[in-house]
C-alpha cells in the first residue's frame, strides 16, 4: 500500500470545472480502488484561474521534499500548473523529490507500481492542451463580452475621469465639476496660463481628487477625450459611454493651442551637439550653448564664453553661431573617419570593447565545464552500481548529482539566451559609415573629447585613436587635429563663423 495526498483546485478558468468536493470525492475512490492511503489534502480554493498564487499548491511542493507519502492524486492534470511548461516544471520537482503524480481521472506518464505508460505521455500533454485551449476561450469570451458591454454604452471599470460618476454601470455627469471643466477648458482657449488658471481654482477653493489641482492634472483634463464623449479603446471607438461635457469647437481650440504651445516651448529640446565639450582657448573657461532672439524676432543659437559673461572686463572671446561651428566640427569628425587607417583603429578599439563586454561569454564556459564534470561523475556512479556497489551512500550522491545536473541544464539554458548578439567588424564599419552619421550626437559625444576654441581657430582632442599610422595597442589614445577658422567679423556682438581652410597639424 503506498500513502497518498490529495490536491484540489478550483479555477473559474476552466468551462467544465468540477467543484472542490466533487475532486475530492472522485480522487478518494480512486484512491480505494487503487489501495492508496490518503494522508493529507491540500486545497486551493482561489476562484481565479490564471493569477492567483495558490499557497497550498506551493506548500505541497515544499513538503515534497522531506514527506513521507509518495504519490500527489489530482482530479485532472492541469491541477498542476497554468499552462503545459508550468505543468511539466512543476511535475518535474516532484518527480526529483521522489513522489508521482496520478489523475484520477486521465491516464499519467507515470504508473502507480513506478513504470512508465507511454500513451500517458502522449495523451498527459493533449489534456493539458484542451485545459489551455478553455482558458484562452475563456479570455476571449470575457473581452467579447467587455465589448458587447461597451456597446450597450455601459461603464466596464477604470478610472473615471473628474466630472463624472457611475451609476448602474452607467457614466453619469457630476454637473459642479463639469463647469469646473468647461471652466478649464475655456480659461486655455482664451489664452490664460495653466498656473495662473490653478490659481483661479484654488481661490474658488476648488480641489481635485482631495487636494488642489496641479498642472498635470489640468493638462490630463484638456487632454482627455471623454470630455468630448468619446472613449477609445484600442481600435475601438465609442462614443455612447460618456455624455459629453465640452462642446467639440472650444475641445478643438484647446487642442490646437496644446499642439501650438508643445512646439513653441522647452519641451521640444534643441540639441547642442557640443554642449560641454568647448572649452575658451583664451581663459579656459567653458564655452556654453545659449540662445536669445535676433530683432527681427529670429531665435539665435551660439555658443559663448562663460568667462566673458561675468565681468566687463572679462574674456574677449566672441560668441560663435551654434550652427556654423557644429557644422565644422561634424565635417572634420566625419573627415577623421574616411580615412582608412583610422577606420581600422577605430574598428580596432570598439572589437575590444565588445570582447570586454562579452566577459557573460565565460559564465556559460563554466556552466558547461562543470556540466561535463557532473556528467563524468553520473557515469562514474552509474558504472559502480552496475557492478553491484550499492548502498545508502552511493544513491544519495546519484540523487544529488542528478538533481545537480538538471539545476546546470536551466542555468545553461538561460545563459544561452543571454549571451549577446556579436557585431562583427564589418558590421561596425557600415553602422559608422552610415547609421551614425545620421545620428552626429552620439558621433561627437563618442568620439570628441574635447574642443579648444580660439576666434581664429579650433583644436579638437579625439577620443579614439584617430591619427595616422597608429599601430599601437594602447587602444584609446588621444589625438589633436586644428581647425583654422575665419577671421571673425564682430558685429553687435555677434560672430559668423564660416570655414575658409582647414588645415591639419599633428
Ligand atoms: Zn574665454
Amino acid at each position: 500500500m503506498k500513502s497518498a495526498i490529495i490536491y484540489a483546485r478550483y479555477s473559474s478558468a476552466s468551462q467544465t470545472e468540477q467543484s472542490i468536493e466533487g475532486q475530492l470525492h472522485v480522487c478518494t475512490q480512486y484512491a480505494k480502488a487503487n489501495d492508496l492511503i490518503v494522508v493529507d489534502t491540500y486545497i486551493d480554493r482561489a476562484t481565479t484561474g490564471t493569477n492567483d498564487n495558490r499557497a497550498a499548491f506551493q506548500q505541497m511542493l515544499k513538503d515534497s521534499g522531506n514527506a513521507a507519502w509518495e504519490v500527489v492524486l489530482v482530479y485532472a492534470i492541469d491541477r498542476f500548473g497554468r499552462n503545459s511548461v508550468e505543468v511539466a516544471l512543476n511535475k518535474q520537482r516532484l518527480k526529483t523529490n521522489g513522489k508521482v503524480l496520478i489523475s484520477a481521472t486521465q491516464r499519467t506518464s507515470d504508473n502507480l507500481d513506478g513504470t512508465k505508460n507511454l500513451d500517458g505521455i502522449l495523451l498527459e500533454n493533449v489534456y493539458i492542451g484542451i485545459a489551455e485551449y478553455y482558458s484562452a476561450e475563456l479570455s476571449q469570451k470575457i473581452l467579447r463580452g467587455l465589448r458587447e458591454s461597451r456597446r450597450k454604452g455601459q461603464f466596464c471599470g477604470g478610472k473615471i475621469p473628474y466630472g463624472y460618476y457611475v451609476t448602474d454601470k452607467k457614466v453619469q455627469v457630476d454637473e459642479e465639476k463639469a463647469e469646473v471643466v468647461r471652466f478649464i477648458f475655456r480659461q486655455y482657449a482664451a489664452g490664460v496660463y495653466v498656473p495662473k488658471i490653478i490659481c483661479k481654482l484654488n481661490e474658488k477653493g476648488l480641489l481635485h481628487n482631495g487636494k488642489p489641482f496641479l498642472p498635470n492634472a489640468i493638462y490630463g483634463i484638456l487632454r482627455n477625450e471623454r470630455y468630448l464623449g468619446i472613449m477609445r479603446i484600442r481600435d475601438e471607438v465609442y462614443d455612447n459611454i460618456y455624455p459629453q461635457i465640452v462642446d467639440a469647437d472650444l475641445y478643438e481650440k484647446v487642442k490646437r493651442k496644446l499642439i501650438k504651445n508643445k512646439i513653441g516651448s522647452r519641451s521640444v529640446k534643441e540639441v547642442y551637439l557640443l554642449r560641454n565639450k568647448v572649452k575658451c582657448g583664451y581663459c579656459g573657461n567653458i564655452i556654453s550653448a545659449e540662445c536669445g532672439t535676433a530683432r527681427n524676432g529670429e531665435t539665435i543659437r551660439y555658443y559663448k564664453c562663460l568667462g566673458r559673461k561675468k565681468h566687463h572686463n572679462g574674456c574677449g572671446k566672441h560668441p560663435v553661431r551654434k550652427e556654423a561651428l557644429e557644422g565644422l566640427v561634424l565635417d572634420s569628425v566625419i573627415e577623421a573617419m574616411q580615412d582608412e587607417k583610422t577606420m581600422n583603429a577605430l574598428i580596432k578599439g570598439l572589437m575590444q570593447m565588445q570582447d570586454a563586454n562579452n566577459k557573460e561569454k565565460t559564465t556559460l564556459k563554466l556552466l558547461l565545464k562543470e556540466k561535463k564534470q557532473t556528467q563524468t561523475a553520473l557515469d562514474n556512479i552509474v558504472k559502480a552500481i552496475e557492478r553491484g556497489i550499492m548502498s545508502d551512500s552511493t544513491n544519495r550522491r546519484l540523487n544529488e548529482l542528478e538533481q545537480q545536473a538538471r539545476e546546470l541544464d536551466e542555468k545553461i539554458a538561460v545563459e544561452r539566451n543571454k549571451v549577446a548578439f556579436l557585431l562583427t567588424e564589418d558590421d561596425m564599419r557600415r553602422y559608422y559609415l552610415t547609421a551614425l552619421r545620421q545620428e552626429p550626437q552620439l558621433l561627437i559625444s563618442t568620439l570628441v573629447k574635447e574642443i579648444l576654441l580660439y576666434d581664429d581657430k579650433m583644436v579638437i582632442t579625439y577620443n579614439t585613436p584617430l591619427y595616422e599610422g597608429s599601430d599601437d595597442d594602447r587602444g584609446f589614445s588621444f589625438y589633436e587635429k586644428t581647425l583654422f577658422l575665419p577671421c571673425t567679423v564682430p558685429q553687435s556682438g555677434e560672430t559668423t563663423l564660416l570655414p575658409i581652410q582647414t588645415v591639419m597639424r599633428v
